[in-house]
């Protein structure tokens, strides 16, 4: 083999089965309606094509190092069908408990151990329930944003907030940013990631070739902590239902777990972000990818390469780079 062509980069035929394998599951469980049917003849022929490929290659070649998430990313090519973000309601109801509960229920998970260990609890197992449709995420999700701009459960963060700050981005996201709690322009806004560690993190995702709307963006904890200190385990634990409801309803093949807080909540352990990068972890059918926050990355610019070495985890195990 040439010089030249040890630079190939040569599809590894188990990846892209396994590729193609999540992308499916993704479909059904966005409850993507049609699928188009394989020709099992063209299905054995590529198979055969790639079996013999791989053998005539020992071992694939590592995939280039791409450079941080630039000021200027390449052109979006987003996988995702583009939907606006959902409305938030323009009245919350009149009390938490006069909303109506929504049809897709969240998994009941309040109050479980954390642990010392790497695996999370829900890994292994389904999403609970059916998937929902497009239509029944959008009404599920906008009663969930009623009831959690109408929530009193933290005494000190729901009388300091200016209001919720529920989540938004595409109903049937392939990937979701899970970040740790609203700050003053998200609080003032009413959307998660507006400020400076917003702007990074719209930089990091169009990095990867999505835009903003292609993805699901939500906070641990839906309300400004005073002076942005870290949310509470109490808080946390009072947002729970909220954001693994959301989570549940939206099923994304990828949860990417911004900091700490949001590390720690959905793996349910007490281990650093630096202890759990590097490797996909999952939440139900999800998988997780554990990395730098945003305003953690504004403070220590050198982190970006790591973080983007998190990023392109995800973005290799889903055969998109
Ligand atoms: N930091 C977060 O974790 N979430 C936001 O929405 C903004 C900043």
């Amino acid at each position: 083999m040439s010089q030249e062509t040890d630079h190939i980069h040569r599809p590894d035929p188990q990846a892209t089965l396994r590729q193609a394998a999540g992308l499916a599951e993704h479909l059904g469980r966005i409850g993507a309606q049609w699928l188009p049917q394989p020709d099992p003849e063209a299905v054995k022929t590529l198979v055969e094509q790639f079996q013999s490929d791989a053998a005539e290659t020992p071992a694939a070649p590592a995939v280039a190092e791409s450079p941080a998430p630039a000021a200027n990313p390449p052109a979006a090519n987003p996988p995702a069908p583009q939907t606006p973000a959902p409305q938030r309601p323009a009245a919350p109801p009149q009390s938490p408990t006069s909303a109506q509960a929504p049809t897709i229920q969240a998994p009941a998970t309040k109050g479980s151990a954390f642990s010392l260990v790497a695996e999370s609890p829900t890994a292994g197992h389904s999403y609970p329930g059916p998937a929902a449709s497009s239509e029944q995420r959008t009404a599920a999700l906008a009663e969930y944003a009623q009831q959690v701009a109408a929530c009193t459960r933290c005494d000190v963060l729901s009388k300091c907030r200016t209001q919720t700050v529920f989540g938004e981005g595409n109903v049937n996201p392939r990937v979701v940013f899970f970040g740790e709690a609203p700050g003053r322009d998200e609080d003032l806004s009413g959307r998660p990631f507006v400020g400076k560690a917003g702007e990074l993190l719209t930089k990091m995702i169009q990095a990867c070739k999505f835009a903003r709307e292609d993805v699901y963006i939500l906070n641990t904890v839906k309300c400004r902590p005073p002076n942005n200190r870290n949310p509470e385990p109490t808080e946390i634990d009072n947002c729970r239902e909220f954001f693994e409801a959301q989570l549940n309803l939206l099923r994304p093949e990828y949860i990417v777990c911004l900091g700490l807080i949001s590390t720690q909540a959905l793996l349910r352990t007490k281990l650093s972000v630096g202890q759990l990068r590097g490797k996909l972890h999952n939440h139900f059918d999800s998988k997780v990818v554990v990395t730098y926050h945003p305003a953690y990355l504004l403070r220590n610019p050198a982190a970006k390469k790591a973080a983007w070495d998190d990023l392109q985890l995800m973005l290799r195990d889903a055969g998109l780079m």
